[in-house]
């Protein structure tokens, strides 16, 4: 789109709007070199959409009052969901992030795929009439899972947590069941896409690792999801610290990972090892630490060092602006994430850190269903989605 042209779409016109480039009509003209009646036609089809409202008035050139233009957010839902091990967290968000209803569902992830996409639908369908809200005001559902996604077909990728999901259709499954378009990215990466927009859209990069039962992380450059060729990208989890007869096995089926020695999982099981019998999970780990158990802090920092150790390299190759720890071992204190500044300082050159922010997540549970929100509203409001509704409408 040119200033010279004169051939902007709503689309983009939308895009526009939505970035805060343009909030009047002027603005609009000014930056897209539209004919008035060109604009006036473009302005009505996205105003008839129900995409862009025209509300207040903001002091246009001589004092003559503008309308001005916004996304029209409140009238468009997103399903979010953040599918883990054994349970799920669903939410109906609008698209400006304000969350309208959410909730928390059992599932077993390692049960036949289809059954639990069939649960979460008559849950999301169940979440949106407790809302009072109709399914044709949703635009999209965005979910989460603890795996690699493979991007072109948002397909899971070889996932050790959930095996019998290799490859499945879920797009294609949960979109039949609720007559919705589907899109699905890796939980790690959801929560620092959350994380990255909501808090730090200035930054340039930003580095999210969650620590909950395994570990995984989300590389965001330029506010997008760095997913790599296969989805593999920020699966640090898998990277092997220990050899066999010194590291514990992991999911995986490999020895010594980081995930099965530094994860909320594995500090509990260090202390059921020395007769800590109380201790099932990552959530007692994150119990303990609030309550300031003393073995419970060592471990937690001995997990600290070893995480540091492996993000050490992270930081050096992209030396980002923000790295953001999650997970209930994170949040719960600053043990974690103390031991991990301390390790990253000790074995990068100062030149990689000076500008780094570390910090824990600001958005906690709810930074994956917010960045599933995101991911939907992208994808649905792109330019192109945005004009060929516009043109079938028509
Ligand atoms: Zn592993």
């Amino acid at each position: 789109m040119t200033s010279t042209t004169g051939s902007a779409s709503a689309g983009e016109i939308l895009a526009l709007v939505r970035s805060g480039r343009a909030r009047t009509r002027r603005q609009v003209q000014e930056l897209t070199g539209l004919s008035r009646s060109t604009l006036a036609l473009r302005m009505s089809q996205l105003l008839n959409a129900g995409y862009v409202r025209e509300a207040g008035q903001a002091a246009g050139p001589a004092g003559r009052p503008a309308k001005l233009l916004s996304f029209n957010e409140g009238r468009q839902l997103v399903l979010s969901v953040d599918l883990g091990a054994t349970h799920a967290s669903l939410a109906v968000i609008d698209a400006g992030g304000q969350v309208i209803m959410q909730a928390e569902s059992e599932v077993r992830i390692e049960a036949a795929p289809e059954e639990t996409l069939r649960t979460i639908a008559k849950r999301l369908t169940e979440l949106l009439s407790r809302a009072d809200r109709q399914i044709a005001e949703v635009v999209g559902v965005g979910v989460g899972i603890p795996a690699p996604v493979r991007y072109a077909t948002q397909r899971p990728n070889n996932p050790p947590l959930m095996p019998g999901w290799h490859d499945y259709p879920i797009p294609e499954t949960l979109g039949s069941l609720l007559g919705l378009p589907i899109f699905v990215d890796n939980d790690a990466n959801l929560m620092g896409l959350g994380e990255a927009r909501a808090r730090y859209a200035e930054a340039p990069s930003l580095l999210f690792v969650k620590v909950g039962t395994g570990i995984g992380a989300g590389v965001i450059l330029h506010g997008q999801p760095e997913r790599g060729v296969a989805g593999g990208a920020g699966d640090i989890g898998h990277i092997r610290l220990f050899e066999r007869n010194t590291g514990h096995q992991c999911t995986c089926g490999a020895y010594g990972c980081l995930a099965t020695e530094a994860s909320g999982g594995a500090v509990a099981r260090a202390l059921r090892d020395e007769g800590r019998e109380d201790v099932q999970n990552a959530a007692d780990v994150s119990r303990l630490l609030r309550e300031n158990d003393t073995r419970t802090v060592e471990l937690v920092k001995r997990a600290g060092h070893l995480l540091g150790d492996v993000l050490a390299t992270s930081v050096a190759l992209l030396n980002p602006s923000v790295l953001v720890l999650g997970g209930g071992m994170a949040v719960n204190g600053t043990v974690l994430i103390d031991a991990v500044r301390e390790r990253i300082y000790e074995r990068t050159v100062p030149l990689a850190t000076r500008e780094l922010l570390i910090a824990a997540s600001a958005l906690g549970a709810g930074a994956a269903l917010q960045g599933a929100r995101y991911l939907v509203v992208d994808q649905v409001f792109s330019a192109d989605a945005v004009d060929a509704r516009i043109e079938l409408a028509s």
